[in-house]
């Protein structure tokens, strides 16, 4: 939890999803600014400089992000790029920039898990059909959102203003269409999402309804955003903290650090840590510099063990209790989505595994089935490639112990990318242990 963020409202981590040049990263720089988060001078002077570049002010926004994205870069390293915002009834922690070319990756292992997200898809003639095409990049991150089980959805139809005429309603209607269509083959229950003609470069529909569009008559985009649910505390889980870092103190011991995803963790619990083992006792717990009793699902937390050697603990590796330790595997099926691939992924295909925060080297052993992307029906046994937008079950072994759980039990653990030279090539959930590997306690 950053020391900006008021407890006092509940906290959802929201993602800007929807094909390149939509006007995600604008959409995103204007909501901030309406919302106080950036200001005036900032805005002026990236007008500035846009204007210098000759593109008039429209980059004045979308700049919004890069600098986040640069000021995140010059200071503390953070796996994901984040940044927080309030609406009235929640507070919003924004999962990744749009735009980054690790947002896949990074939704699927970063620290926390979307809640929601906002899809952008474009109005203006063209830009449409192809983020809806096969190849198109709406098309591919809903599947991606719907496999990820990012249930709770808005769609923002942007560039309202470049329809021909501007702020056309049979224009929205058409994409509001074609966007059901979509969604609906993916698995949604479109009726429960809210569809807002916006433009994120005007600022239409985003926080107060616009004028521009009297016949529109649903929510803003902040008010369909709060209409999202409150996701339930996994507290009832057994305890799951991923190590993002370890310190040694001196005079205080052994401290990783992470964020508690499932469970509760209390000041004088055994712990174990999985894959080396290691048990140990919590003397203490701190979130930013407060020490607490308990930590909760959702806790960024620091915390003190006895007994446990900073060689025990490393980054990727897993802390619970002893009834019930982290599952550390040797073998798995999953159920995957390949992102990109430049040829065809066949078996044997070793990839690096990232999950929660692990990155380990792993190997496809097994294409099990191929599976219709839309509809999870076999549609091939033991194919013998996948490519692109393909969907299958695959049989994986991380060449190193993974401490790793099947998505149905703790799927906030049951997530992973499989990625190659800086690429995502490959999405999906943990189906089946098929292989545990024992670890003495
Ligand atoms: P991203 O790749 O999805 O993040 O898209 P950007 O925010 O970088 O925008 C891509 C292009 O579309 C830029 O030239 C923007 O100025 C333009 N753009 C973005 N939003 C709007 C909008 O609401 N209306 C119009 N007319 N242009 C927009």
């Amino acid at each position: 939890m950053s020391e900006r963020q008021k407890p006092s409202k509940p906290h959802l981590n929201l993602v800007v999803v929807g094909h390149v040049d939509h006007g995600k990263s604008t959409l995103t720089g204007h909501l901030l600014y309406r919302l106080g988060k950036v200001d005036q001078r900032t805005i002026e002077e990236y007008a500035k400089m846009s204007e210098k570049l000759g593109v008039g002010d429209t980059f004045k926004f979308a700049w919004v992000l890069d600098r986040l994205k640069e000021e995140r870069e010059r200071g503390i390293t953070i796996d994901l790029a984040f940044q927080d915002f309030e609406t009235k009834r929640y507070y919003w922690t924004l999962i990744d920039a749009p735009g980054h070319r690790d947002f896949v990756k990074n939704m699927i292992t970063g620290a926390s898990q979307a809640d929601g997200a906002i899809l952008v898809i474009s109005a203006r003639s063209g830009e449409t059909e192809s983020a809806l095409s096969d190849e198109g990049q709406a098309r591919e991150h809903a599947f991606l959102l719907k496999t990820l089980g990012v249930n709770q959805l808005v769609v923002a139809i942007n560039k309202m203003d470049a329809t021909t005429p501007p702020y056309d309603q049979k224009r929205y209607e058409e994409v509001k269409n074609e966007v059901s269509k979509l969604l609906k083959l993916v698995g949604y229950k479109v009726e429960k999402i809210n569809f807002v003609p916006v433009s994120g470069w005007k600022g239409d529909n985003l926080v107060e309804p616009s004028p521009n569009m009297p016949w529109y008559k649903g929510k803003t985009l902040v008010e369909a955003l709060d209409e999202f649910e409150e996701p339930p505390k996994p507290t009832d889980k057994p305890l799951r903290i991923p190590v993002q870092d370890v310190y040694s103190i001196t005079g205080v011991g052994t401290v990783p650090v992470g964020r508690v995803e499932t469970g509760t963790l209390k000041v004088g619990d055994t712990i174990v840590v999985m894959p080396s083992g290691a048990v140990g006792e919590v003397k203490s717990i701190e979130t930013h510099h407060t020490p607490i009793q308990e930590a909760l699902p959702g806790d960024n937390i620091g915390f003190n063990i006895r007994g446990v050697s900073k060689e025990d603990v490393k980054r990727g590796y897993v802390i619970g209790h002893l009834d019930n330790p982290p599952t550390v595997v040797k073998e798995f099926l999953a159920r995957v989505i390949v992102v990109f691939h430049p040829t065809a992924m066949a078996a044997g295909y070793t990839p690096v595994l990232h999950a929660h925060t692990a990155q380990i080297p792993a190997q496809v052993v097994e294409l099990v089935q191929k599976l219709d992307p839309r509809t999870g029906q076999v549609t091939e046994e033991n194919p013998k490639s996948l490519k692109t937008g393909d969907a299958a079950v695959i049989k994986v072994r991380p060449l190193k112990p993974l401490s790793i759980e099947e998505y149905k039990s703790i799927p906030q653990l049951g997530r992973f990318a499989l990625r190659d030279s800086g690429r995502t090539i490959a999405a999906g959930v943990v189906e089946k242990i098929t292989e545990v590997q024992e670890v003495k306690i």
